[in-house]
């Protein structure tokens, strides 16, 4: 195999975290302890040259999955495996081999860089934690330009000694990449890297993790509340929502043709001139409760059943008492929704009533959009 195919690099499964809220006086005469489900039984594959986005709105989870998978979060359940081994370390040589292999890339590049150093001495110390600095001065210099040039920030001279203040949101975030390729990582984790920058920046560095992906062939995890920029970015898309995913497949499909309706409700809200026109449209013709307006739920006591019950325009009865499991779409190639929508026995319902409504005199053709047919995936 060569090192620019799709083999699985970083995988979890059913990962879990639940974090435990501190107990109050009413907690305490109850004798109860409560937790945070803030991850449920999340499962994903990273694979070697491709970028997978994982997408929800804030506190949906995602960002706790990618401290999970970099193992800053100890997990509640659930294994990851890197190359095929279940891997869990707890800080020390074993964190230090796990992290040269899976980087992160925060938020916020400016609270990720100390503001009292330089870059240069970020840089050198990235290189040399994880051994890459070379033996010599001159192959340490050599490393550090070749560091920065990775990430188009060039001549390298004119930025090595300058201190995070002095650069751009943008340039900031690039020394930021720069230090987590000085690991020489398989695996990045990129936790809604452009958010914090300009919009006018943003394309720059997205646009520099696929250029990292495709010629360092590394396996990028991209966690964004933007839609649109997954679909520009991502190979695959996940969509998460409230601690759970909910939809996945290659990000063409679930962009275009979404199958869950908290999938649907994202596109809608995303400013993306290929859709908005649709979207304005048939926003219109929906009531705000119909576009499943309101509030994310508690994940302390999160709703019963799919989570997304109480927002979902479509919710049907089992929707409040059954959790649904990964369900097939349609015919494309691992596009699958967590909604009872595609489960084969509500299909073959829906079809049934579409064929009767058709069948009456003065019919409309309404009941044309039904989902396709759906299987449980494997
Ligand atoms: Fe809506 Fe039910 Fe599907 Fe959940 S399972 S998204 S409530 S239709």
């Amino acid at each position: 195999m060569t090192p620019s195919d799709d083999t699985a690099v970083l995988s979890a499964d059913g990962l879990t975290k639940h974090f435990p809220v501190r107990r109050g006086l009413a907690d305490l005469l109850a004798r109860r302890s409560r937790v945070v489900h803030a991850v449920d039984d999340v499962t994903l594959t990273l694979r070697r040259g491709r970028v997978t986005a994982l997408v929800g709105e804030s506190g949906s989870g995602k960002s706790t999955v990618a401290r999970l998978l970099s193992q800053l979060y100890p997990r509640t359940s659930g294994e990851i495996r890197l190359h095929g081994s279940v891997s869990t370390v707890r800080g020390g040589r074993a964190f230090r081999a796990y992290a040269r292999q899976v980087q992160m890339i925060f938020q916020d590049p400016f609270a990720s860089l100390n503001p009292v150093h330089t870059i240069r001495y970020h840089l050198t110390r990235s290189l040399r934690i994880h051994g890459n600095g070379g033996r010599t001065k001159a192959e340490l210099e050599a490393a550090l330009h070749a560091l920065l040039t990775r990430v188009h920030l060039t001549p390298p001279e004119r930025y090595l000694d300058k201190f995070p203040h002095e650069l751009s949101g943008g340039q900031r975030q690039r020394v930021a990449i720069a230090r987590a390729l000085g690991a020489n990582p398989e695996v990045l984790l990129a936790d809604e890297p452009v958010s914090m920058l300009d919009v006018s920046i943003r394309l720059g560095v997205l646009n520099l993790l696929r250029d990292l992906k495709e010629r360092l062939h590394l396996a990028i995890l991209y966690i964004t509340h933007d839609i649109a920029s997954a679909r520009y970015f991502a190979d695959e898309t996940l969509v998460m929502y409230a601690g759970r995913m909910v939809e996945g497949g290659d990000s063409e499909t679930v962009t275009q043709r979404p199958a869950h309706p908290y999938t649907r409700l994202l596109i809608e809200s995303a400013p993306d001139p290929d859709t908005i026109q649709g979207s304005a449209r048939e926003a219109a013709a929906h009531t705000p409760e119909d576009r499943g307006g309101g509030e994310p739920p508690s994940l302390i006591a999160p709703p019963a059943g799919c989570r997304f019950h109480p927002r979902c325009p479509a919710a049907m009865a089992r929707c409040t008492a059954e959790l649904p499991p990964r369900l097939t779409v349609g015919d494309a190639d691992g596009h699958w929704a967590a909604c009872w929508l595609y489960d084969p026995a509500t299909v073959a319902s829906s079809r049934a009533e579409s064929r009767a409504e058709s069948s009456r005199p003065g019919a409309t053709r309404a009941a044309a959009s039904r989902p396709a047919v759906g299987k449980v995936a494997s």
